[in-house]
């Protein structure tokens, strides 16, 4: 069983500008239309079982249809997180509501939603999501939309889940894409339910992959390919060639997932 814990999809309606717009931005050719059907199709070709979408409000005002739609798309296959977008005025209802909508987790992008992950005035937003007990996935290190200035670095990141030790998180892109040195400096090892994705790591390099995910401990990394940005199949043949035990493998592609996310699996 393969779960991919990290891609994105847009509603129909906006699916297309969305995407062109991300991959001028990103400089990286999409491998979907950015609909759902599309991922789906990848899916089937990849052997991707199930897959989390993380949408993402970049706006305040967008809390509320994201989510909605983040409801509609949530099912037997695709599991479904909700965002909040830390400015919302509305921010503390809208992550009970998150919840009574059935979705399985928050999404955030400090680089789209304008935040660094240390400031202090998220401090509550933090805590109200300890209590909620939902996973949090948070995009970590360098986004292409930003490349001088990164608002999640592994040191202050490290510092903030110091703060909640009962914060579900999710760390993308191994803790910190492209400072992946520094990931595993200050990120690997952390005490909790800290979660390292493997979204986009392709570039990451075998020897520091795998001590990562020694210091780490292979209950607590997740498969991810970052779809439409990068192919899970190819996400899978990398990890699966990693020097490895097969029950470490499991836990990553899927295990883990199961466990964390709550996936009832026949
Ligand atoms: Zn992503």
């Amino acid at each position: 069983m393969l779960i991919d814990v990290h891609f994105h999809a847009f509603a129909e309606k906006i699916a297309h500008r969305a995407m062109e717009k991300l991959a001028a931005t990103c400089g990286v050719p999409p491998l979907t239309d950015g609909t759902l059907t599309e991922a789906l199709a990848r899916f089937d070709e990849w052997g991707v079982d199930k897959a989390v979408l993380l949408p993402i409000a970049t706006k305040p005002s967008q809390q509320t249809v994201v989510n909605n739609w983040a409801a509609s798309a949530d099912g037997e296959r695709v599991i479904a997180f909700g965002s909040v977008h830390p400015d919302a005025e509305d921010l503390f209802d809208e992550l009970l509501r998150i919840k009574a909508l059935g979705l399985h987790g928050i999404k955030l992008h400090p680089e789209y939603q304008s935040f660094f992950i240390g400031e202090q005035r998220l401090e509550p937003m933090f805590s109200a999501m300890e209590e909620l007990g939902l996973p949090v996935t948070v995009h970590a290190g360098l986004d292409p939309i930003s490349p001088d200035v990164t608002y999640c670095m592994p040191e202050p990141a490290a510092a903030m889940i110091k703060r909640h030790p009962r914060l579900k998180i999710i760390l993308a892109h191994m803790g910190g894409n492209e400072y992946w040195e520094q990931s595993l400096e200050h990120i690997c090892g952390l005490d909790g339910e800290v979660y390292l994705d493997t979204a986009y790591s392709y570039d990451l390099p075998d020897e520091l992959f795998v001590k990562m995910i020694r210091k780490h401990g292979a209950d607590r990394i997740l498969f991810a390919s970052d779809c439409p940005w990068q192919s899970a199949e190819k996400m899978f043949r990398k990890i699966d060639a990693l020097p490895l035990t097969d029950s470490e493998k499991e836990r990553i592609f899927s295990a883990n997932a199961v466990s964390l996310l709550g996936i009832s699996v026949r």
